[in-house]
């Protein structure tokens, strides 16, 4: 039996597992390689006897092909394409070579305090250039654990497009030792530049069973199996958000006000009031989300700068200060607008689980329901819907997201969402 590694996290991604598998051994035999050039008499190769590889991967010894500099992660939300990338960077600085999940590689990285490997993890919009260039920076210096410089990029689309070329530029021309491991939904022009993406190697994640999520939740999580089989149907493949239902009740309630939206809406007035209700619900699961963060960024800059101050300098010193304050504020509006975003969207996704229900009983499509809470509804409204009316629903919900993706106003997309979800 294989030992839970780094790569047990990746919940239904076989495929991609050992792809990494691959290149994490591909990876560790180069610098066996490397170690030995320099001096004959070091063998790096660890013999570690209770390593057992997998069958595939046993009758074909790592080819150095297996491994490359620059790699993307692409998936759904939840798919775990972050979770991915640091599973490979583990494997990268593990004295194992393989992510045994054991040591004291596997440990740092896993816990973001290993010395060479980066994560840049935008809490705003976007990632500007000023930060790309100074990660990349960094990320050409030798490693200090002898091993690899990993830089791990999520939401590499939201990268400005200086901030991408400054990237390029270091992936062209990468450092021996460095490695890029970049996040992005897809590898559409919009997500990632085509001369990036001409690059890298990309890791495709696909959206997990929701039995492989449920056995993860009850399994590795302890949740009991009904709660998971229910959490994980009603997460869409989304593994995180199947945990934070299982685990959080404010999180089943704010999904419960959500799924009864289609019964309240009755008329043009009840339309706007469910609009209304969505926004600030998502508004309020935002704030109370960033709240604490932001607290305590602008309790360490205050006490950073130190309070007051007086004689000379000090007004120069002040006038900074007010730079900086006002610099942390702007962050944090950014990260705010990203969070309400985040939790508008997951109750529009929600939100089409329930239609998507509806169409499924009314086409007699032999697949699973989304919401099985609340199957009866969906059973009554597709007695009263025809499928060309739930479709048009389907799509407003869809177009809504687009929308506020393109930065129209949330409340006006969702507004004129809500109107056609009650017309059909
Ligand atoms: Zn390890």
């Amino acid at each position: 039996m294989l030992h839970a590694d780094v790569f047990t996290e990746l919940v239904g991604q076989d495929e991609a597992v050992q792809t990494l598998r691959r290149a994490a051994a591909a990876a560790a035999a180069l610098l066996a390689a490397d170690a030995a050039a320099r001096d004959p008499r070091v063998t790096v190769a660890d013999p570690d006897p209770d390593f057992e590889l997998d069958p595939a991967t046993e009758d074909a010894p790592p080819s150095a092909a297996a491994m490359t500099h620059a790699w993307i992660f692409t998936g759904p939300p939840g798919s775990g394409r972050s979770v991915a990338a640091r599973a490979l960077a583990a494997a990268l600085q593990c004295v194992h070579g393989r992510g045994c999940g054991q040591c004291a590689g596997c440990h740092t990285t896993s816990a973001g305090t290993n010395a060479d490997v980066r994560f840049v993890v935008p809490d705003g919009l976007s990632i500007g250039v000023g930060e790309m260039r100074a990660l990349v920076l960094r990320a050409a210096s030798t490693p200090s654990g002898g091993r690899w410089q990993v830089l791990v990029i999520e939401d590499a689309d939201r990268l400005t497009e200086a901030a991408g070329n400054a990237l390029l530029k270091a992936i062209e021309e990468p450092p021996p030792r460095t490695v890029f491991l970049l996040c992005t939904p897809s590898t559409h022009p919009d997500d990632i530049s085509v001369t990036i993406r001409s690059r890298c190697r990309v890791v495709a994640l696909r959206q997990p069973p929701a039995e492989a999520v449920a056995s993860v939740l009850s399994g590795r999580d302890g949740v009991p199996a009904e709660m998971a089989a229910w959490a994980a149907a009603a997460a869409q493949g989304h593994v995180g958000r199947a945990r934070r239902l299982a685990a959080d009740p404010q999180a089943r309630e704010r999904r419960d006000a959500v799924l009864a939206v289609p019964r309240r809406l009755t008329g043009v007035g009840a339309c706007f009031d469910a609009a209304s209700a969505l926004i600030e619900a998502a508004e309020a699961e935002a704030a109370a989300a960033v709240a604490e963060t932001d607290a305590t960024e602008r309790a360490a800059l205050q006490t950073a700068l130190g309070a007051g101050g007086t004689g000379r300098g000090a007004a120069g010193a002040a006038r900074g200060s007010a730079g900086q304050l006002k610099e942390l504020e702007r962050r944090q509006k950014s990260r705010a607008t990203r969070a309400q975003r985040d939790a508008l969207d997951r109750a529009l996704v929600d939100l089409a689980g329930f239609y998507r229900d509806v169409l499924v009983v009314t086409l007699r499509a032999p697949v699973a329901p989304v919401h099985t809470d609340i199957a009866p509804l969906a059973e009554a409204a597709a007695g009263k819907w025809t499928a060309e009316a739930t479709l048009r629903r389907l799509e407003a919900i869809l177009a809504c997201r687009e929308a506020i993706t393109t930065n129209v106003k949330p409340k006006i997309a969702v507004e004129a969402m809500m109107l056609s979800l009650w017309r059909g």
